[in-house]
């Protein structure tokens, strides 16, 4: 058939829809109605039968199709992402000059009192200006083996203590896989950027516009730039990793202690920041050895440390800058089951504690070292959590921690997995926003 004018073309194709059409299809689909899916990742195959040009859309942002137009047969992939909320339905269209096919989707959400496990990509963005230099361009290996030792933390496996259990995040934080584009990555989980310049100032860095291009989509990927730290005016300490925390949505889903947006979903293209965590590459090869002498500088802890920050965990301690030595005593980050002490006070004793001891010609035990006081009922403790800073054995975290990862990774825009609620919506807003940024260190 020659198509004579725009007119008469539409004209036939809204006959042909709405009247129906005796002869053949001019499009066939293999299935167009799915019911019943699992809440799972699925991907779903229909083979495309026609002569003609096609393009196909899906409705709504759970699912992706494989290809958004072709010519001719094809077979079509639509990949669903896992279903955390209730039972949702979803149509693609596949258009035609002279036809409209549907396929519609009925996608069963996650049966009742079952948790989702949160599968992390995340992307380490090696950076450097010397490739010869072992310290900035860091081996894949030691990479993935640094992700492994965060995995046994964020599993509930400590090392401290007899080794009892600790409290599982139902998580895992697996190496990417392939680029945003969907190339097979060489080096799962790490990709090489060259710099000009080497040391960089992370304070810097983690604020400054320019660098959102290194960015992966945070919506899929959880970003780790490693790079040197330059030094902190004076020298006298070092930054060993600095995070951005994340944003929680307002309402019934906003969580205490975070940066408020009123945005449930945002893309890479509002930021104005680069989200992301920084590592001190310096110290990429620093950790407890097997003989388990304590290393403050261990980059398994680091790692899990900024991790615990980019997914809304706050320091153990009391963080009101404002009280000092004074006897408030502030549960600043939000879990009544870590319990809350004054730094300064600990630092000061600390101190102390090391003199006594170097003039009796001794050292300080671990344990003596990790003993700290609960501000709100003096009871003597030892620290093991992550979000400690100092001496502390760091090796695990708790159930309150728990249920804030489990809130921010349920709730908060631009972090991977699947969303609940009106995260799940997607709706796509335009441009740069002025969102907010905390940064933590
Ligand atoms: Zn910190």
């Amino acid at each position: 058939m020659i198509r004579k004018n725009f007119f008469f073309f539409l004209l036939f194709g809204l006959l042909s829809v709405s009247c129906g059409d005796d002869s053949e299809p001019a499009v066939s689909l293999s299935q167009d109605n799915f019911a019943n899916i699992s809440y799972e990742e699925n991907t779903l195959k229909v083979s495309i039968q026609t002569s003609l040009e096609w393009t196909a859309t899906s409705l709504v942002n759970w699912c992706r199709v494989s290809q958004s137009k072709g010519t001719g047969d094809a077979v079509l992939e639509l990949s669903l992402e896992p279903n955390i909320d209730t039972e949702r339905s979803g149509v693609i269209k596949i258009w035609t000059k002279e036809q409209i096919r549907e396929i519609n989707i009925r996608q069963e959400g996650i049966p009742d009192g079952q948790e989702f496990t949160y599968r992390l990509p995340v992307i380490f963005h090696v950076l450097y200006s010397d490739a010869e230099d072992r310290n900035q361009y860091i081996d894949q290996g030691r990479l993935l083996k640094v992700l492994d030792r965060v995995n046994t933390y964020y599993d509930g496996i400590t090392r401290y203590n007899g080794g009892d259990k600790g409290v599982d995040m139902n998580l895992e934080f697996v190496p990417a896989e392939t680029d945003e584009t969907g190339n097979a990555l060489l080096t799962p989980g790490v990709e090489y950027v060259k710099m000009d310049a080497m040391p960089l100032d992370c304070e810097a860095f983690m604020g400054d516009s320019r660098y959102v291009k290194l960015l992966w989509d945070p919506n899929r990927y959880i970003n780790v730039m490693l790079y040197n730290f330059a030094e902190v005016d004076g020298g006298g300490s070092v930054i060993l990793g600095i995070s951005h925390l994340p944003l929680s949505t307002t309402g019934t889903t906003y969580l205490e202690g975070l940066p408020a947006t009123q945005y449930a979903y945002l893309t890479k293209e509002n930021l104005s920041y680069p989200k992301c965590l920084s590592i001190n590459s310096l110290y990429v090869y620093e950790e407890t050895g097997s003989d388990g002498k304590y290393n403050g500088f261990d980059v398994n802890v680091t790692l899990a440390h900024e991790l615990g920050h980019y997914l809304g965990l706050h320091h153990a301690f009391d963080e009101d800058e404002n009280s000092g030595l004074s006897t408030d005593c502030i549960d600043s980050d939000y879990c009544e089951d870590t319990p809350s002490y004054n730094r300064i006070a600990y630092m000061m004793n600390l101190r102390a504690l090391l003199q006594e001891a170097a003039q009796q010609g001794t050292s300080l035990s671990m344990a003596e070292a990790v003993k700290r006081e609960n501000c709100k009922t003096g009871q003597i403790f030892s620290s093991y959590n992550l979000m400690d800073y100092e001496i502390s054995y760091a090796d695990r975290l708790t159930n309150d921690q728990r249920n804030r990862i489990r809130h921010v990774l349920t709730y908060s825009p631009l972090t991977p997995g699947p969303k609940k609620g009106k995260a799940n919506t997607r709706s796509v807003i335009e441009g740069k926003l002025d969102l907010p940024m905390v940064i933590v260190k």
